[in-house]
């Protein structure tokens, strides 16, 4: 390429973000609350690669499904032709794992993971072709009141992050055979309204017709509605279990409404469905989803062993966050290093990692292509940056062996010997950190 032809532009990959510095605050908040709530609870972190075998997905997801039928990012290992697939959730991986390390053997668990999943899927708000879900497993319990837990859990975090705009909606989808029994009625009922159903509707008709239920075209509201219930084929083991759920929200005054058209997209699941939907964003306005999926471990290849989810998409909960109200600004550092000359610039960094060893957040003032700054435009760097103190050094004070420490909050300043700075900034800060603790990052 010629010295002067500039270099053609390259762009991210179509539906996949970058998360900016400005909104990483926020996931961080986010970040931060989910992992404490789980904590709460008794879960603990699993991590599991992004790209699994193709296999697993079409075995644990099923056939029939948005997910396997078009949104997967699968490809063939050009080195050894191994057939992958970037994870599209992360359920299958988790029970991979439990599998594969034998971790359910001492007893049940309670997992928790967080990480992107990629579909892809058509982009618009709240739908990503890469995005980021948070999700909690609980592996071996087979009765209502973890199901019931969860649920209690994902209420606390909407309650931490303070969002109030979001209600459940719970269902219970029974086992395979209530399931036969009601897809058979089901079958008959669409067949006999098949002029009414759209394309996708037929083709789905006898594959997957309980999919049918979820469909999210208006013209076909009515017909779903007045479709056979799959509550209704329910028998007293699953009534029981559906029951024993509600009977523990009850009790903890957590308020749901029973949508008996809710199926859930995975092929998987059994009995408990629920979702967390806010009308606040548009079209794509369910948070969390899980269930129960009984079935899913022996199916990949483990021994029979009950389990229960959710998966939360990040993404919608940081909007929700942004629409509650926007934490302020928060600071970059808690010192800003100023200096001028270069005995002062060494003498600048030899303070910031003694303030960094006592648990401060420092940045030190670089050259850029302008050069290092004037005093004066190192200091706006500084009383921008959000930092309690500005530690200043030129060669007066390398001469005398002190700094000019000044308090942005208060535009005092005050000469400190050099070998008092970390101590003169560390009480000033923790005598502050009693009134403003927001601002300060100190951590010893
Ligand atoms: P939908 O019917 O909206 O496609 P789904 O059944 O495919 O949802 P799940 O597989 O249950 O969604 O995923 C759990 C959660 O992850 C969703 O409720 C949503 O919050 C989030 N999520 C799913 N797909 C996307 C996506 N493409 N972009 C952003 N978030 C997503
Ligand atoms: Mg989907």
């Amino acid at each position: 390429m010629s010295e002067n032809k500039k270099a053609e532009k390259i762009v991210g990959v179509k539906g996949m973000n970058d998360i900016l510095p400005a909104d990483a605050p926020m996931w961080e908040l986010f970040e931060n609350t989910v992992q404490s709530v789980l904590q709460s609870y008794g879960f603990q972190k699993i991590v599991t690669p992004i790209v699994e075998d193709t296999s697993l997905f079409s075995r644990a997801i099923g056939a029939v499904t948005d997910i396997v039928e078009k949104e997967m990012y699968s490809f063939e290992d050009s080195m050894n032709g191994d057939q992958l697939t970037l994870r599209p959730e992360g359920t299958a991986g988790v029970v991979r794992a439990v599998i594969e390390h034998n971790l359910a053997y001492e007893g049940p668990k309670r997992l928790w993971y967080k990480g992107p999943m990629f579909r892809h899927e058509r982009p618009q708000r709240g739908r990503y072709r890469q995005f980021f879900q948070v999700g909690a497993e609980c592996i071996g319990f087979s009765g209502p009141d973890v199901d019931a837990e969860l649920i209690m859990l994902c209420r606390r975090l909407w309650d931490d992050l303070g969002l109030s705009n979001i209600r459940l909606e719970l269902n219970s989808i029974g086992n395979a055979e209530e399931r036969n029994a009601h897809r058979a009625d089901l079958i008959a009922y669409f067949e006999q309204h098949i002029d009414q159903l759209d394309a996708e509707a037929q083709r789905r008709l006898h594959a997957n017709p309980l999919r049918i239920l979820d469909t999210k075209n208006p013209t076909m509201q009515d017909l779903v509605n007045n479709a056979p219930r799959l509550l209704d084929y329910l028998k007293d083991e699953s009534l029981a279990h559906f029951n024993g759920v509600k009977k523990i929200l009850d009790a903890n005054n957590v308020q749901y409404t029973v949508n008996p058209r809710l199926v859930r997209g995975l092929d998987y699941y059994n009995r408990t469905v629920f979702e967390w939907v806010t009308d606040e964003l548009g079209a794509q306005g369910t948070v969390c989803a899980g269930g129960r999926y009984d079935p899913l471990i022996e199916q990949i290849g483990g021994k029979p062993t009950p389990a229960v989810g959710f998966a939360m998409g990040i993404e919608r909960l940081i909007e929700l966050m942004k629409l509650a109200g926007e934490p302020h600004e928060p600071a970059q550092c808690d010192v800003y290093m100023v200096h001028q000359g270069e005995a002062a610039q060494l003498q600048s960094f030899i303070l910031a990692e003694r303030l960094r060893d006592a648990g401060l957040d420092v940045i030190l003032h670089c050259a850029t292509a302008a050069g290092a700054g004037s005093f004066k435009s190192q200091m706006k760097k500084a009383d921008g940056s959000g930092a309690s103190f500005a530690v200043i050094i030129g060669e007066d004070e390398v001469a005398s062996q002190t700094a000019a420490v000044k308090s942005l909050g208060e535009q005092q300043q005050e000469t400190v010997p050099f070998d008092q700075v970390v101590d003169y900034i560390v009480d000033h800060i923790v005598g502050d950190h009693d009134h403003d603790h927001e601002h300060v990052h100190y951590h010893p």
